[in-house]
């Protein structure tokens, strides 16, 4: 009987739940393996009405509920009560709030935080799922919940340089759109689509005042999401991303190899054979026989090797200090391009002189989405370890619960 009491109330303490709840049995069911927990309030203790707080009389007990909590040692453990439901003068016949359970919510907040911690810590829902003996649809529920309280705990004061990029979703011409905070690295909303009206919607998750602090937006020279930088945030500087830069210049170098090898190939020239990735790669990191091999390549006069010199000759563009010289450089640069008879590479030359403004403004705020890609590899480990997602709502979900960087524990 002593005994009994004291694990009693050991387990009151293990709960953090007091007078007027209390311990009334605990069961150990060895062959089901559960210890299951029976709570209960007070004889005499008054109610409480869930809308006012108001101390009222209790009108009759709720039907008994079960919830599951934190296992001890490997038994699942259970915790059944009936709720007292309050008899408000204001609010009429309510069932109280329980300390230790989410209303509605079928497992204890202490159960659901340690959910949430093996969730983030396994970074694959099915793996945590299987841990934790739960279902999908569960874990889901736990991660929607999490997102919605780290949401409107979030605070966006002081934003100053963000990140627009789109994604690929599902496959085939299927895209999302990204917001991303880049000094804090954290995705802050993203939506279905990358059109104007998709990326407009974005920017609701900020307010007029977080929008007024934006000093700067790095993107892509993608009209739509231009426009949508133009409008919402007037006075914030738009930057293109040097890495996209590079890439639409690696794209060009590229199309002028796979012409010239073509007409050499006619020739019976085997010459670039199989030198893809050496005109792609930064030199730096050659091994010493690609090293030796691009040397001789590079000095054979090739439209390739002249499209490959415009592109690294453009990462110089970057280094200034005040655009006044970008500009002049830009003019040099654009210049010799323009003569160079190699049309892949003047069609993002000519992209780049429509963007210039927009490129100097590098200069001043040196940043990049490198963040954003940072995180879009991120997502797509959550995407190849969900095998696909049944809708965009669960898909976002997922990403602002890995990669929003926010406060999700129910306590
Ligand atoms: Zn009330």
């Amino acid at each position: 009987m002593n005994m009994d009491s004291e694990l009693q109330k050991h387990y009151a303490q293990l709960l953090g739940i007091g007078s007027p709840w209390e311990v009334k049995a605990v069961e150990l069911k060895l062959l089901e393996k559960q210890v299951v927990i029976e709570l209960g309030w007070q004889w005499g203790a008054d109610a409480q009405c869930p809308e006012c707080g108001r101390a009222c009389s209790i009108h009759d007990c709720a039907p008994e509920r079960t919830w599951r909590h934190l296992d001890t040692m490997q038994f699942a453990t259970l915790i059944r009560a009936r709720t007292p439901r309050a008899n408000c003068s204001e609010h009429g016949v309510k069932t109280m709030a329980v300390p230790w359970a989410a209303p509605l919510g079928r497992f204890t907040l202490l159960f659901e935080r340690f959910a949430l911690d093996v969730l983030l810590a396994s970074g694959s829902v099915s793996q945590a799922c299987e841990l934790l003996g739960i279902g999908w649809d569960t874990a889901q529920d736990f991660m929607r919940r999490a997102v919605e309280r780290g949401l409107e705990r979030r605070q966006l004061e002081g934003l100053k340089h963000l990140g627009m990029d789109e994604k690929s979703f599902r496959r085939g011409q299927s895209y999302i759109t990204l917001l991303t905070d880049l000094e804090a690295s954290r995705v802050l909303d993203v939506v279905e689509e990358r059109t104007a009206e998709a990326a407009d919607q974005l920017w609701e998750t900020l307010s007029p005042e977080q929008k007024q602090a934006v000093e700067a937006v790095a993107v892509d020279m993608w009209e739509p999401f231009i426009r949508t930088i133009q409008k919402q945030v007037p006075d914030a500087d738009i930057v293109h991303d040097k890495f996209h830069v590079s890439k639409y210049l690696g794209e060009a170098v590229d199309k002028v190899r796979r012409q010239e090898h073509k007409e050499l190939m006619a020739q019976g020239d085997e010459t670039l054979k199989g030198t893809r990735q050496l005109w792609l790669y930064n030199p730096q990191n050659f091994s010493p026989e690609q090293a030796d091999e691009f040397s001789v390549l590079k000095d054979l006069q090739l439209k390739v090797a002249r499209a490959w010199a415009a592109k690294e000759l453009f990462s110089k563009f970057w280094e200034y200090h005040e655009a006044g010289w970008a500009r002049r450089f830009f003019k040099d640069w654009f210049g010799w391009v323009s003569r160079s008879r190699l049309k892949p590479i003047i069609e993002v030359a000519q992209m780049l002189k429509r963007h210039l403004d927009h490129l100097l403004t590098y200069l001043k705020h040196h940043i990049t989405n490198a963040v954003t890609e940072g995180l879009n590899s991120k997502i797509q480990s959550l995407k190849a370890a969900a095998r696909g997602f049944r809708n965009f709502r669960n898909y976002r979900i997922r990403i602002l619960f890995f990669c929003g960087k926010l406060n999700l524990y129910p306590l």
